[in-house]
């Protein structure tokens, strides 16, 4: 027989935990599913110096602790479970992990976005052994080496000066002549001495073995003369941005070209009554944890309502 319950939450990071800790105040006695990466992506990350309440900043796996355990405070229940399938079809939806199946009367969706890689052999070949996608996971093993990031905007900025703390001199690759980045974050890379940026830059290739030392250099081409030349490095990080992680809703959930969930707007409504989206799987903008939280807060309130008109 498979548990049957008000709300259930797909995905763990400060959208989901958020609307865990609203509806578990609602006496809705959430279950959330954590998935492969329990509290999100901000569990890859270290200092979080831009969520109201920490003036003095505080590490991203610390902050999704003390919601997980603030949203627990009030009788939401966490589990790892991976979700593998849902149907959406019938009311009460079912939820599959496994072999366990879980009906619920609503869903909020708060299952994030991924790294995305640029999609060369090489890469994927290499993955692990040079390449990397997450400066705060691997930063640490480039201790005095030479990396390259690649990307113009906040995230390669982000990885580039995080890894700054660790290598001896770090090259960003991005494929135009201006940053896409904000202000702020540009005026780290024009001041720190350990980063310079290869402009017009794209990456053809990635050379090495893995089981013979991994990376040693990278093909690029100049995007303006079409020039082609290597460059040696240690490392090489990927900051081209994020996918939405919503392949589980794909022939059931309206989506954007890009994968995003639609939600109707100023909600967290999706086209199917009682299915709600919180977070990064439905925002490509401001992929914020702070707009994140408030959009899992909208999600728990809206669930929140549509479970009354149930009664
Ligand atoms: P983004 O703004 O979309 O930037 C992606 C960067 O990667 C762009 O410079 C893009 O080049 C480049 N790129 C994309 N695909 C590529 C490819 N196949 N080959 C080479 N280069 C490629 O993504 P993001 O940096 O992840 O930022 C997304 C959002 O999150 C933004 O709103 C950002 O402000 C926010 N964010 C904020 C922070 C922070 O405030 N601390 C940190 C991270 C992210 P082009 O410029 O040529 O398109």
């Amino acid at each position: 027989m498979s548990e049957k319950h008000k709300v259930i939450i797909i995905g763990s990071g400060p959208a989901g935990l958020t609307a865990a800790l609203y509806t578990a105040r609602a006496n809705l006695k959430p279950l959330v599913f954590e998935g492969i990466q329990p509290g999100g992506q901000l569990t890859i990350t270290t200092d979080v110096e831009n969520f109201p309440g920490f003036p003095d900043g505080i590490m991203g796996p610390e902050l999704m602790d003390l919601i997980r355990k603030q949203a627990q405070r009030f009788g939401a229940e966490t589990r790892f479970n991976h979700i593998d399938k849902v149907d959406l079809s019938k009311k009460p939806f079912t939820v599959t992990s496994g072999k366990d199946e879980f009906k619920t009367d609503s869903i909020i969706i708060s299952t994030g976005a991924t790294a995305k890689l640029l999609g060369l052999e090489s890469e994927s070949k290499l993955m692990g052994y040079g390449v990397s996608a997450c400066a705060t996971c691997d930063g640490f093993f480039y201790k005095n080496k030479n990396v390259l990031v690649v990307g113009g905007g906040d995230s390669a900025i982000e990885e580039a000066t995080f890894l700054t703390k660790f290598a001896s001199s770090v090259t960003i690759l991005h494929r135009r002549d201006e940053l896409r980045a904000s202000k702020i974050m540009q005026d780290r890379v024009f001041n720190n001495p350990k980063i310079s940026v290869e402009w017009n830059t794209s990456v053809l290739e990635m050379i090495g073995e893995p089981d013979s030392g991994g990376l040693t250099s990278v093909r690029v081409e100049n995007t303006v003369t079409g020039e082609t030349r290597e460059i040696k490095c240690d490392g090489i990080f990927l900051g081209i941005g994020h996918k939405p992680n919503s392949e589980l809703f794909k022939d059931v959930l309206e989506l954007d070209k890009t994968g995003y969930i639609i939600t109707r707007p100023d909600s967290s409504k999706t086209n199917i009554e009682g299915v709600f989206a919180a977070g990064d799987i439905k925002d490509s903008v401001y992929r914020q944890a702070i707009t994140a939280s408030g959009s899992g807060c909208m999600a728990a309130i809206d669930a929140e309502k549509y479970l009354e008109t149930l009664e």
